[in-house]
């Protein structure tokens, strides 16, 4: 037998049964390129007026063709001229036409065409490898993303989650500020700027019965706008996150070994050691070898990794109490104990080295350092968007706009869950 119009239809991914092909397909000159052409009828008629409502006066009223843009298999696109029927209501007189799944009023690419526009741009394609692809411009691909971000209203001012998470990363240009729900690990939305009057401006736009039922905030130590937080959500706490607490000792560790290997002849075995692995230093202390020698190349002999430690921490009596700081609060975030992580704190003194400057901030935020340890809540979960919007940046290139950016995003991040957030402590 021969292909029916139901197959084609199938083929052409066109669900609506009320689509009836009047004639066979050319071939036909559209916008400069030879396209294959179809030909179909829409005459649906209406339950009711879509604008009044009322029940049966409808009056056919005409045919309205519109030129509309279908999944292509072959290097040439394929159109669909359809013919809706139109309507008149006799009793408002307003007049509209047949709607169908296929293709929105008034529009002229398909339903399909749009969903595979929408997949396409999940791969991180340039615009303008898409809108090739497809057969439209550059632009109608960005409107196709844009009218999926509008159907999403993330602009909503009437909920926020239980838990917020904090974070910042560098959008077009300039530094953006996104805040997801902790719980749910979701984007809540991402914000233009991360300056207090932006946020302040964002969040007031909140209800403030809204604000007030936010229990926890997580978010870095550096973040600016760390002060405004209890202004904003009365009742939530501050969580700072766990492994930014660990990050600022370990840079200042990092610092004060990288001061000590400078006053040693770069011959040594503790300066090579010291640089060869560094790493080790950053371990917890109970996890390094005591016991069993191993031949470490940068000395060039057996030994185990404790003695090798002992030997650069006797080198300088300030590397060796940075060090000792370093371990107590890694050994505390990691075991949760917010009184150890207290009394590390409290019976830190002076070292003249990088260590004090960090130790100086976690006291300084000594009660949001410790609800770290209280508090499962982190905003570890946005930095795996991080990774996702350097590569967006990297090869769905030519973002100059900033809300077009923000969308694609979205797009990838949010509509369509694609779930790629890594573990983190
Ligand atoms: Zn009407």
């Amino acid at each position: 037998m021969s292909l029916t119009s139901k197959s084609i239809g199938m083929l052409l991914e066109i669900k609506d049964p009320n689509i009836i092909f009047t004639q066979d397909a050319i071939l036909e000159e559209i916008q400069g390129t030879t396209a294959l052409v179809l030909y179909a009828e829409l005459k649906t008629r209406p339950e009711r007026c879509p604008v009044c409502g009322f029940l049966s006066k409808l009056v056919r009223y005409g045919f309205e063709r519109s030129c509309v843009l279908m999944p292509s298999y072959s290097y040439r696109p394929n159109y669909l001229k359809l013919s809706r029927q139109r309507f008149r209501c006799e009793l408002c007189r307003s007049v509209f036409q047949s709607e169908t799944d296929y293709v929105r009023p008034h529009s002229t690419i398909s339903t399909p065409v749009r969903q595979m526009v929408l997949f396409e741009a999940l791969t991180n394609r340039s615009l303008s490898d898409i809108a090739r692809h497809f057969h439209v411009a550059d632009k109608t691909v960005q409107r196709i993303i844009d009218e999926e971000a509008a159907r999403h209203n993330y602009n909503q001012k009437l909920w926020l989650p239980k838990h917020l998470a904090f974070d910042e990363f560098k959008a077009t240009n300039k530094m953006s500020l996104i805040w997801g729900d902790g719980d749910r690990h979701e984007i809540g939305a991402i914000l233009p700027a991360r300056t207090s009057y932006a946020l302040t401006k964002y969040f007031e736009g909140f209800p403030l019965s809204v604000r007030q039922q936010v229990q926890t905030v997580s978010l870095d130590l550096n973040a600016g706008y760390i002060n405004l937080i209890p202004r904003l959500f009365p009742n939530a706490k501050v969580v700072v996150d766990r492994f930014h607490i660990v990050q600022m000792v370990s840079t200042a560790l990092n610092m004060v070994r990288v001061q000590v290997m400078k006053s040693l002849p770069k011959r040594s075995k503790e300066y090579r050691f010291m640089k060869r692995e560094w790493k080790v230093f950053l371990k917890d202390f109970n996890e390094l070898e005591a016991n069993k020698p191993t031949y470490h190349v940068s000395v060039g002999y057996y030994e185990t990794t404790v003695n090798l430690v002992a030997k650069c921490l006797d080198l300088n009596p300030e590397f060796r109490a940075a060090y000792e700081v370093y371990q107590g609060v890694l050994g505390a975030v990691r075991s949760r104990d917010a009184v150890a992580l207290e009394t590390v704190l409290e019976n830190y003194r002076s070292l003249g080295n990088r260590m004090d400057q960090s130790i100086k901030t976690l006291k300084k935020y000594k009660k949001q350092v410790g609800n770290a340890l209280r508090y499962d809540y982190s905003n570890g979960f946005l930095e795996g968007i991080n990774s996702l919007i350097k590569k967006i940046k990297n090869t769905a290139y030519g973002y100059t706009n900033w809300r077009n950016f923000i969308n694609r995003i979205f797009l990838e991040r949010v509509w369509f869950r694609v779930k790629n957030e890594k573990a983190r402590a």
